[in-house]
């Protein structure tokens, strides 16, 4: 791995720092107090070309790849998790139509997907699971010249701007079907907000789905191999929330250095006091090493490689050091660090968001040690 980014991978870094710096972090902190769905910044992601990065451009993307995909989201989530979190889940039915999806299904649901003409969720979790695949209790059954599926999902993120979802439902033989379900279909219908302690605003809500019905073009590769679609589509996932981590990390380390060079404690600045100093050095050791991580694995990926291991890995460390880092930020922050007025505490109840959804890190255990015995 070639550890210097190239000229166009610069440029974007710079561009989507620049875009998060102006647009994106002055509005943080009211999407994070009013939990609103920030639908007009989502838009602007996607004019900007940010939700196409990894896939080719006769599928509506820019061909970049997902290394330039990590280095543009760690930009928008060091400025707001969730507006970057809105990039990092439209990935994943992105994902899993560009992996399975037939030629035509590519060009008619993952390109308007990667143009951000359209937003794509995920609909996984029930109430009874969220970890496993086994418990899914939406049901899919065949009919006419398609699909209808009833059930109900739990934390579907998106959802009040989500014009496409990514369903998983236990076809007849039991086994999970993955359908791109059009959010306007008759029967798909939002309930109540989920209320979570971080990434408040990403429009985490609960859908019923009653009788909805699925053309049989929108059924995902073969039926019986949702499993697969799923292991796939949310190691970028995996990828994306490895990524919120690094970011969320970095811009609490970036706040905690500012306030400790300003701050005066026993006459001189709270910076030359070695236990801030250590706090800073472990802090940014941390970081850099799930930095590294996570560019090896969307490194991986450009390679052509499978990166269920990897992203596991990613994901299981990197949102390990994101509570751990912003938990010294606060630390570094002494009170003032606890009071709304200072973002620390917006980043520290997002970071632990990263160790819970898209995969809890007891499962990424799972995942890495089954590799490492088998
Ligand atoms: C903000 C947010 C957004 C989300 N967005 C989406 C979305 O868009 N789509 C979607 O489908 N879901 C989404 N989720 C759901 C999320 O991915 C799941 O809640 C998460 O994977 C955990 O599942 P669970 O809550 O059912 O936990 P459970 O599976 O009930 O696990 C709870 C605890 O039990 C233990 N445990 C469970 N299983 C095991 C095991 N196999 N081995 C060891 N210990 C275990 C662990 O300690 C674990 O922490 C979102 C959640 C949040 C909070």
């Amino acid at each position: 791995m070639d550890f210097n980014l190239n000229e166009q991978q610069r440029m974007l870094q710079r561009a989507a720092k620049d875009f998060a710096v102006r647009s994106i972090k002055p509005r943080a902190a009211e999407i994070d107090a009013s939990g609103q769905f920030p639908f007009k910044l989502a838009k602007e992601i996607g004019k900007r070309g940010y939700q196409g990065l990894p896939y080719p451009t006769e599928y509506g993307g820019s061909g970049a790849g997902y290394l330039s995909y990590a280095l543009a989201l760690e930009q928008l989530c060091q400025a707001s998790m969730t507006v970057g979190a809105i990039m990092a889940i439209n990935t994943v039915p992105e994902e899993a139509l560009f992996r399975f999806g037939n030629e035509e299904q590519k060009k008619r649901l993952l390109s308007p997907l990667a143009r951000g003409e359209k937003l794509g969720g995920i609909a996984f979790t029930e109430a009874e699971t969220g970890s496993d695949p086994k418990a899914i209790t939406t049901a899919s059954k065949k009919s006419g010249d398609g699909y209808i599926i009833n059930g109900q999902k739990q934390f579907v993120a998106l959802a009040p701007a989500a014009n496409l979802a990514l369903v998983f439902a236990r076809g007849e033989g039991k086994r999970l079907n993955a359908f791109i379900v059009d959010t306007s279909s008759q029967g798909y219908n939002l309930r109540e907000p989920c209320q979570t302690m971080g990434l408040k605003g990403l429009g985490t809500s609960v859908v019923y789905l009653d009788d909805v019905r699925v053309p049989k073009e929108n059924l995902l590769g073969e039926e019986g191999q949702g499993f697969d679609i799923l292991r796939e589509a949310i190691s970028l996932g995996r990828l994306g929330a490895a990524v919120e981590g690094v970011a969320v990390a970095q811009a609490a380390l970036d706040v905690a250095i500012d306030y400790a060079k300003q701050r005066k404690a026993m006459g001189r600045a709270m910076a030359k006091l070695p236990t801030i100093q250590w706090h800073l050095a472990e802090m940014v050791s941390r970081v850099e090493a799930a930095r590294l991580l996570v560019y090896r694995t969307a490194f991986a990926r450009d390679q052509g490689q499978d990166i269920k291991y990897e992203s596991s890995l990613a994901k299981l460390f990197a949102s390990r050091i994101a509570v751990e880092v912003t938990g010294m930020a606060m630390q570094v922050g002494g009170s003032y660090g606890t009071m709304t007025t200072m973002p620390l505490e917006r980043l520290y109840r997002d970071a632990k968001m990263t160790e819970i959804y898209v995969g809890i890190s007891e499962i990424q255990r799972n995942i890495i040690a089954e590799r490492l015995i088998e």
